[in-house]
């Protein structure tokens, strides 16, 4: 018996590398723990146009929307470049969170201990650190309208407007408030509510989702500016952070420098509950297809897998598993051993793609 469906997306460039390192992962729970998935695999981006003509054909699509959770590789390269913008590899990852209606980006900042001299910051403010960023990806200042540059009064304009409504708030709330209760149980949304109107509609509707509906997480609010100083000066007293579009963008980035590499951060972007009660899912490195090292075995895969971990988490009920893999990630790192983007001391040899994932697996197999 499975207990869900997982569709992987390789994609280009390093992504099918790191994505192989995934699939050791999922076999092994299938192995040792009779997790086993009912697992399918397609192309995306640069690689779907290259077999079908489109960076994401219909029949793709259609599956992506009847499974439990996406896994995504990475898009893009050079060779693509010149395409076309409506066949160009981006446009396969926006369809896919276009028409699943992906609104809610969970952005985790979490902080091995072993690696906690990468951070610009001191190793005491972000060693442990594991808060989550929580931000509203289909409204806001990106869609509103009116847009465009128009001509005013002999000069020209530009127009972005930040418009969200009662709803669009409240299930992005919900989305963090469920997130919330698997963890430390408590949010932090930030907003501009001193400022903007769009700010006080998004207290009053957070708060009073909160209330009727969540009363036993904690709620605070505090106003994004403040927020951004606090994430950089004490950044553990944060678990859940909930935000809109434009402030999500910055604060996730910030977050995310707080613990040092690219090749070490996961994403999920999730829907709206499906029949199962399972989220429309989909799971993702921040990292792109990396061409400079794409084909060489040396891309670091911990970032997709941590994505697949939060699907164990976030779409699977799987806590204690997603635990039990974080474990053993935290193992590899504390016993020395570095892919070559987190290479710091002289001296020390970088081990390759697939050295890290097997070493990862070796350290679950010790789990036991
Ligand atoms: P990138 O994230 O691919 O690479 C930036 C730098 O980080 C490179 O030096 C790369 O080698 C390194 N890096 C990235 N992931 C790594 C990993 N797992 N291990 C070790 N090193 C890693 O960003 P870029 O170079 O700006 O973009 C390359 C291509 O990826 C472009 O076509 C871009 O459009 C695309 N892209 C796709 C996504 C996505 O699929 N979600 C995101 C960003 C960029």
């Amino acid at each position: 018996m499975t207990i869900g469906s997982i569709l992987i997306l390789p994609g280009d460039g390093i992504g099918p590398e790191v994505m192989a390192e995934v699939r050791k992962i999922i076999d092994w729970f299938a192995d040792r723990r009779s997790i086993a998935f009912d697992v399918s695999e397609d192309l995306v981006g640069g690689a779907a146009y290259d077999a079908y003509g489109t960076p994401l054909a219909d029949k793709t699509m259609d599956k992506a929307q009847s499974v439990d959770a996406v896994l995504l590789g990475a898009v893009g390269g050079p060779k693509y470049d010149q395409l076309d913008f409506s066949v160009k590899p981006e446009r396969g990852l926006l369809r896919l969170r276009k028409e699943m209606d992906l609104f809610a980006n969970l952005r985790p900042a979490q902080c091995f201990d072993a690696l906690a001299d990468f951070s610009s910051l001191k190793r005491d403010l972000v060693a442990g650190l594991d808060i989550m960023i929580v931000r509203e990806l289909t409204s806001g200042i990106y869609f509103g309208e009116p847009r465009g540059i128009f001509e005013e009064n002999g000069e020209r304009v530009g127009i972005n407007t930040q418009r969200y409504t009662e709803s669009e708030i409240d299930r992005v709330a919900r989305a963090a408030f469920d997130l919330a209760r698997k963890r430390d149980g408590r949010v932090c949304s930030m907003e501009k509510a001193n400022v903007m109107e769009s700010g006080i509609l998004w207290r009053e509707v957070v708060q009073k989702v909160h209330d009727e509906d969540y009363p036993d997480v904690e709620l605070s609010h505090m106003y994004a500016d403040a927020g951004g100083m606090q994430l950089v000066r004490a950044p553990k007293q944060f678990d859940v952070i909930v935000t809109d579009n434009l402030f999500g963008d910055l604060l996730s980035d910030v977050a995310a420098m707080l613990t040092g590499s690219l090749g070490m951060l996961p994403s999920a972007s999730l829907g709206a509950p499906m029949d199962n009660g399972r989220p429309k899912a989909m799971y993702e490195p921040v990292h792109g297809s990396a061409p400079d090292i794409a084909g060489q075995n040396k891309a670091n895969p911990i970032a997709c897998i941590l994505s697949f971990s939060m699907a164990l988490r976030y779409s699977f009920d799987l806590g204690a598993e997603a635990d039990r893999l974080d474990a053993a990630i935290e193992r590899v790192l504390a016993e020395g051993k570095r892919t070559a983007d987190l290479l710091g001391q002289p001296g020390v040899q970088p081990v390759s793609t697939s050295e890290m994932g097997d070493a990862i697996v070796a350290a679950l197999d010790a789990s036991l």
